[in-house]
């Protein structure tokens, strides 16, 4: 077994009584307990599915690697950095050579360098100056506590969108800037979440400037696939990981708490829940959880996104320019990127694309029979780089909406005006209890570096609480 992979790992964990137990092995879970252990505590982990990683997941799929969930890393990413350097893990730059590709409010394709898409001047002007707007609302703004913006109440009361329409008159502008926090990011309609949740995502990226330039947010990847993280955490701790147990119930007091699955129930003294939001209340509790903590759970919900994945003979996009970054806030795929595995070339000359449908569209998308929904994807795909994008010798669709342990993507968000009255409530323990994920992370909000900064936060104040 390589050291970095548990999949092949046959122990299984029998203890009935350890000092923590940490439920669900996604990224935060698995920090939170190989922090825990090099302080010499005793930890179990229990996850729900067959497998580590929760929303990571490298996968062969019809003979080509993909990343089916969380891929890139940024450099403001400090603590996923800092992680992969001790796991050993190396990064490479994603494939950025050539042009751009961009469909405008006209319907026209135009090919571009750089991160300023080819507007007309006066929309671009306009971008600029709610670019400048969002930084400065951004730079106010400590992503671990939105609520204390000075027009947090303001802000968190109305939407996104009726934002935008209040702050500018031009529809393609209006459109380019609601695509960065929208589809692209919280992936939900600008009209569902808050102008303050659209101002937490740019603040926990450090800014608006750089959700808005793919050459930051969308750096690097991880040689072997960002999966390599939470595999990597997991065949390091001394006890492995046990899969296929879902945690069924947890009855605590102030002393310690007693987790259940369906065959097994561990004592502890302290426990991590480090499952989506959304999921938390598939876990019984005994006694209940405090009345606000289950109001709270019910203004957060998963956007929706599907990534799509076409494999193609070569990366023929290459050929004509093009880098294989293509945007448009009126196309069914609203971006995509070249995704060609770098670390195998020279091995494999096959090129993939990557690209996304989101929110409303994803909707719509899925009621579809299979065969349909890829010929419109592939119909988008070809509105970007030519008609050879309808021909792929493999295509995949990303399943986590279907996903009973996951069920959206890429992560949660609250719904307008919650953010204020809950945001509060939401790093706050119950109990010998902890919860923590991604969804409520500051830096880092909804991605990787965010989760690993949950967990080292939580293992921080378990092992405070400890003295
Ligand atoms: C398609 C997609 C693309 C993304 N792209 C990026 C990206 O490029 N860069 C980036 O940084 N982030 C990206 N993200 C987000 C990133 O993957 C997540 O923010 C991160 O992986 C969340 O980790 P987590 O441990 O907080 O939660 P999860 O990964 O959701 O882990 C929670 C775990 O709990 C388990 N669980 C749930 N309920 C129970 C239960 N009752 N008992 C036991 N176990 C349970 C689940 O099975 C899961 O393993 C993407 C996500 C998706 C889906």
């Amino acid at each position: 077994m390589a050291l970095n992979d548990t999949r092949n790992d046959t122990r299984t964990d029998t203890r009935t009584e350890v000092d923590v137990v940490v439920v669900g092995a996604g990224v935060t879970g698995l920090t939170a307990a190989y922090r825990l252990e090099q302080a010499g505590l005793a930890v179990a982990v229990l996850e729900a599915r067959d497998r580590v990683g929760g929303r990571l997941l490298t996968q062969d799929v019809d003979g080509v690697r993909l990343e089916v969930g969380g891929q890139w890393v940024s450099p403001d990413q400090t603590a996923l950095l800092g992680l992969l350097d001790e796991l050993g893990l190396e990064t490479y730059a994603r494939y950025r050579e050539g042009e751009s590709v961009y469909i405008g409010i006209d319907g026209v394709r135009r090919t571009f360098a750089g991160a300023t898409f080819p507007v007309p001047a006066a929309t671009e002007a306009e971008v600029d100056r709610l670019t400048a707007v969002l930084d400065r609302l951004a730079a106010q703004m400590d992503p671990l506590e939105p609520w204390r913006h000075p027009e947090a109440t303001a802000l968190d009361s109305i939407s996104f969108e009726q934002w935008l329409q209040e702050n500018t008159d031009d529809a393609e502008a209006r459109d380019n800037v609601g695509l960065y926090i929208g589809p692209a990011m919280l992936t939900k309609p600008n009209h569902s979440f808050s102008a303050l949740s659209a101002v937490l995502m740019a603040a926990s990226a450090g800014s608006f400037s750089h959700l808005v330039d793919a050459d930051f947010i969308l750096d690097r990847r991880v040689v072997g696939g960002l999966q390599g993280v939470p595999l990597g955490l997991a065949a390091r701790l001394s006890v492995p990981p046990s899969l296929s147990s879902p945690v069924t119930s947890i009855t605590y007091d102030d002393a310690g708490a007693r987790v259940a699955t369906a065959g097994r129930s561990i004592a502890c003294r302290h426990v991590l829940v480090a499952v989506p939001p959304t999921l938390v209340g598939r876990i019984g509790f005994d006694p209940p959880l405090p009345a606000l903590h289950q109001q709270m759970r019910q203004h957060q919900s998963f956007g929706i996104v599907i990534k799509v994945h076409p494999t193609y003979e070569r990366p023929f996009w290459r050929d004509a320019g093009l880098s294989g970054t293509a945007f448009s806030p009126y196309a069914l795929v609203h971006e995509a990127y070249d995704n060609t595995n770098e670390d195998l070339a020279g091995h494999d000359p096959r090129g993939t694309l990557v690209g996304f449908v989101s929110d409303v569209r994803a909707d719509r998308l899925l009621g579809l029979p299979e065969a349909e929904r890829r010929e419109l994807v592939l119909a988008s795909l070809a509105g970007y780089f030519g008609e050879e994008a309808r021909h792929p010798v493999a295509y995949y669709e990303s399943p986590w909406m279907h996903e009973e342990w996951t069920a959206g993507a890429y992560a949660t968000s609250f719904d307008v005006g919650s953010l204020t009255r809950y945001g509060p409530l939401l790093r706050e323990p119950v109990g010998p209890m902890q919860f923590a994920t991604s969804d409520v992370a500051g830096p880092g909000f909804q991605h990787v570096d965010g989760g690993i900064r949950m967990g080292e936060a939580v293992a921080e104040r378990i092992l405070a609480e400890r003295g």
